[in-house]
Protein backbone atom coordinates (compact mmCIF):
# COMPACT_ATOMS: atom_id res chain seq x y z
CA UNK A 1 0.00 0.00 0.00
CA UNK A 2 0.72 3.05 -0.47
CA UNK A 3 -0.17 7.13 -1.23
CA UNK A 4 -1.28 7.93 -4.66
CA UNK A 5 -0.62 11.10 -5.97
CA UNK A 6 -2.43 13.40 -8.87
CA UNK A 7 -3.76 12.21 -11.17
CA UNK A 8 -4.08 8.96 -10.51
CA UNK A 9 -7.61 8.08 -11.08
CA UNK A 10 -8.25 6.78 -7.72
CA UNK A 11 -8.67 10.96 -6.46
CA UNK A 12 -11.20 11.23 -8.28
CA UNK A 13 -13.66 8.14 -7.08
CA UNK A 14 -16.27 8.75 -5.10
CA UNK A 15 -16.51 6.69 -2.14
CA UNK A 16 -19.01 4.40 -1.21
CA UNK A 17 -20.58 3.93 2.27
CA UNK A 18 -19.02 1.02 4.24
CA UNK A 19 -20.66 -1.70 5.36
CA UNK A 20 -18.39 -4.04 7.32
CA UNK A 21 -15.10 -3.64 8.95
CA UNK A 22 -13.23 -7.00 9.21
CA UNK A 23 -9.64 -7.62 10.59
CA UNK A 24 -8.44 -6.53 7.46
CA UNK A 25 -9.82 -3.26 7.10
CA UNK A 26 -8.31 -2.92 10.54
CA UNK A 27 -4.92 -3.46 9.16
CA UNK A 28 -5.33 -1.37 6.16
CA UNK A 29 -6.37 1.85 8.61
CA UNK A 30 -3.34 1.14 10.80
CA UNK A 31 -1.10 0.94 7.77
CA UNK A 32 -2.77 4.16 6.67
CA UNK A 33 -1.90 5.45 9.81
CA UNK A 34 1.64 4.57 9.68
CA UNK A 35 1.92 6.45 5.92
CA UNK A 36 0.12 9.24 7.14
CA UNK A 37 3.15 9.75 10.15
CA UNK A 38 5.72 8.52 7.04
CA UNK A 39 4.61 11.48 5.17
CA UNK A 40 4.40 13.79 8.12
CA UNK A 41 0.41 14.28 7.02
CA UNK A 42 -2.20 14.87 9.90
CA UNK A 43 -4.83 13.07 7.67
CA UNK A 44 -5.41 10.95 4.69
CA UNK A 45 -8.50 9.35 2.86
CA UNK A 46 -8.91 5.94 1.58
CA UNK A 47 -8.69 7.78 -1.81
CA UNK A 48 -5.23 8.16 -1.05
CA UNK A 49 -4.39 4.96 -0.76
CA UNK A 50 -6.43 3.79 -3.99
CA UNK A 51 -9.08 2.01 -1.81
CA UNK A 52 -12.55 3.53 -2.68
CA UNK A 53 -14.11 3.28 0.90
CA UNK A 54 -15.72 6.08 2.30
CA UNK A 55 -12.97 6.73 5.17
CA UNK A 56 -10.87 8.74 6.70
CA UNK A 57 -7.78 8.78 9.46
CA UNK A 58 -6.79 11.73 11.14
CA UNK A 59 -4.11 13.04 13.95
CA UNK A 60 -3.31 17.07 13.90
CA UNK A 61 -0.42 16.27 16.13
CA UNK A 62 0.95 13.69 13.14
CA UNK A 63 2.59 11.88 15.56
CA UNK A 64 1.97 8.44 17.36
CA UNK A 65 3.37 9.30 20.72
CA UNK A 66 0.83 12.59 21.10
CA UNK A 67 -2.54 13.72 19.65
CA UNK A 68 -5.31 11.75 19.73
CA UNK A 69 -5.74 9.18 16.33
CA UNK A 70 -9.19 8.95 14.91
CA UNK A 71 -10.79 7.11 12.40
CA UNK A 72 -13.90 8.34 10.21
CA UNK A 73 -16.44 5.31 8.61
CA UNK A 74 -18.99 7.11 6.73
CA UNK A 75 -18.76 10.28 8.06
CA UNK A 76 -21.17 13.42 7.30
CA UNK A 77 -20.81 17.14 7.37
CA UNK A 78 -23.73 19.10 8.38
CA UNK A 79 -24.21 22.78 10.23
CA UNK A 80 -21.83 24.51 8.44
CA UNK A 81 -21.56 27.76 10.08
CA UNK A 82 -18.77 31.08 9.21
CA UNK A 83 -15.90 31.24 6.70
CA UNK A 84 -12.52 31.25 6.69
CA UNK A 85 -9.34 31.21 4.26
CA UNK A 86 -6.50 29.42 5.13
CA UNK A 87 -3.48 27.07 3.57
CA UNK A 88 -3.41 23.93 3.05
CA UNK A 89 -1.74 21.03 1.26
CA UNK A 90 -2.07 17.30 0.36
CA UNK A 91 0.10 14.31 0.99
CA UNK A 92 -1.15 14.03 -2.85
CA UNK A 93 0.03 17.10 -4.22
CA UNK A 94 3.40 16.56 -2.16
CA UNK A 95 4.99 20.38 -1.89
CA UNK A 96 1.87 22.03 -3.26
CA UNK A 97 0.10 24.42 -0.88
CA UNK A 98 -2.48 27.58 -1.76
CA UNK A 99 -4.95 29.07 0.34
CA UNK A 100 -8.54 27.52 0.81
CA UNK A 101 -12.05 29.11 2.18
CA UNK A 102 -13.87 26.44 3.46
CA UNK A 103 -16.99 27.19 6.73
CA UNK A 104 -15.36 27.89 9.92
CA UNK A 105 -17.05 25.50 12.11
CA UNK A 106 -18.70 22.08 10.97
CA UNK A 107 -20.67 19.18 12.60
CA UNK A 108 -19.27 15.87 11.87
CA UNK A 109 -20.89 12.92 12.53
CA UNK A 110 -19.20 9.24 11.82
CA UNK A 111 -18.38 5.87 13.22
CA UNK A 112 -15.28 4.06 14.83
CA UNK A 113 -14.27 0.78 13.61
CA UNK A 114 -16.03 -0.65 16.63
CA UNK A 115 -19.38 0.71 15.51
CA UNK A 116 -19.22 3.91 18.42
CA UNK A 117 -20.82 6.48 17.02
CA UNK A 118 -18.75 9.66 16.42
CA UNK A 119 -20.40 13.19 17.13
CA UNK A 120 -18.24 16.24 17.07
CA UNK A 121 -18.75 20.23 16.83
CA UNK A 122 -16.05 21.42 15.15
CA UNK A 123 -13.52 24.62 14.62
CA UNK A 124 -10.05 25.64 13.72
CA UNK A 125 -7.44 22.84 12.30
CA UNK A 126 -9.97 20.19 13.05
CA UNK A 127 -12.56 21.36 10.86
CA UNK A 128 -10.49 21.92 8.03
CA UNK A 129 -9.14 18.82 7.93
CA UNK A 130 -12.39 17.41 8.42
CA UNK A 131 -13.89 19.01 5.73
CA UNK A 132 -10.41 18.28 3.20
CA UNK A 133 -10.44 14.54 4.17
CA UNK A 134 -14.22 14.25 3.40
CA UNK A 135 -14.05 16.31 0.28
CA UNK A 136 -11.26 13.17 -0.63
CA UNK A 137 -14.20 10.89 -0.63
CA UNK A 138 -16.35 12.66 -3.05
CA UNK A 139 -13.14 12.47 -5.68
CA UNK A 140 -12.82 16.71 -4.26
CA UNK A 141 -9.09 17.75 -4.24
CA UNK A 142 -8.12 21.00 -2.43
CA UNK A 143 -7.11 22.67 -5.60
CA UNK A 144 -10.89 22.46 -6.82
CA UNK A 145 -12.08 24.60 -3.88
CA UNK A 146 -9.43 27.66 -4.63
CA UNK A 147 -9.98 30.69 -5.97
CA UNK A 148 -10.02 31.12 -10.21
CA UNK A 149 -6.48 33.21 -9.18
CA UNK A 150 -5.03 30.37 -7.02
CA UNK A 151 -6.14 27.77 -9.39
CA UNK A 152 -4.15 29.49 -12.40
CA UNK A 153 -1.04 29.88 -9.79
CA UNK A 154 -1.07 26.45 -9.58
CA UNK A 155 -1.75 25.44 -12.83
CA UNK A 156 2.32 24.71 -13.84
CA UNK A 157 2.53 22.47 -10.74
CA UNK A 158 -0.40 20.60 -11.66
CA UNK A 159 0.91 19.75 -14.82
CA UNK A 160 4.47 18.59 -13.57
CA UNK A 161 2.22 15.96 -11.48
CA UNK A 162 0.90 15.15 -14.52
CA UNK A 163 4.03 14.70 -16.71
CA UNK A 164 5.55 12.73 -13.74
CA UNK A 165 2.41 10.84 -13.38
CA UNK A 166 2.35 9.44 -17.02
CA UNK A 167 6.65 8.38 -17.31
CA UNK A 168 5.83 6.46 -13.90
CA UNK A 169 2.91 4.73 -15.81
CA UNK A 170 5.24 4.29 -19.07
CA UNK A 171 7.97 2.08 -16.89
CA UNK A 172 5.39 0.52 -15.41
CA UNK A 173 5.30 2.08 -11.87
CA UNK A 174 1.36 2.48 -12.31
CA UNK A 175 -1.29 0.26 -13.69
CA UNK A 176 -3.50 1.41 -16.33
CA UNK A 177 -6.38 2.94 -15.73
CA UNK A 178 -8.83 -0.31 -16.53
CA UNK A 179 -6.59 -2.09 -14.01
CA UNK A 180 -7.13 0.62 -11.39
CA UNK A 181 -10.96 0.34 -12.08
CA UNK A 182 -11.28 -3.24 -11.65
CA UNK A 183 -9.08 -3.02 -7.86
CA UNK A 184 -11.43 -0.15 -6.86
CA UNK A 185 -14.61 -2.39 -7.87
CA UNK A 186 -13.45 -5.75 -5.91
CA UNK A 187 -12.47 -3.98 -2.52
CA UNK A 188 -16.12 -1.68 -3.07
CA UNK A 189 -17.79 -5.32 -3.17
CA UNK A 190 -16.19 -6.78 -0.74
CA UNK A 191 -16.83 -3.60 1.87
CA UNK A 192 -19.93 -1.76 0.51
CA UNK A 193 -22.39 -4.13 -0.77
ZN1 LIG B 1 -5.54 15.69 0.78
Amino acid sequence: MEIVTYPHPALRHKSSAIKRVDNELKQVIRTMFELMYEAKGIGLAANQVNLPLRLFVANLKSNPEEGEEVVFINPVISKPKGSEEAEEGCLSLPGLYGPVRRPKFVHVQAFSPEGQEINLDLDGLYSRVVQHETDHLDGVLFTDRMSNTNQLACEEALEEFSGEFRSRRETGGIPNDAEIATHLAEWESRYCS
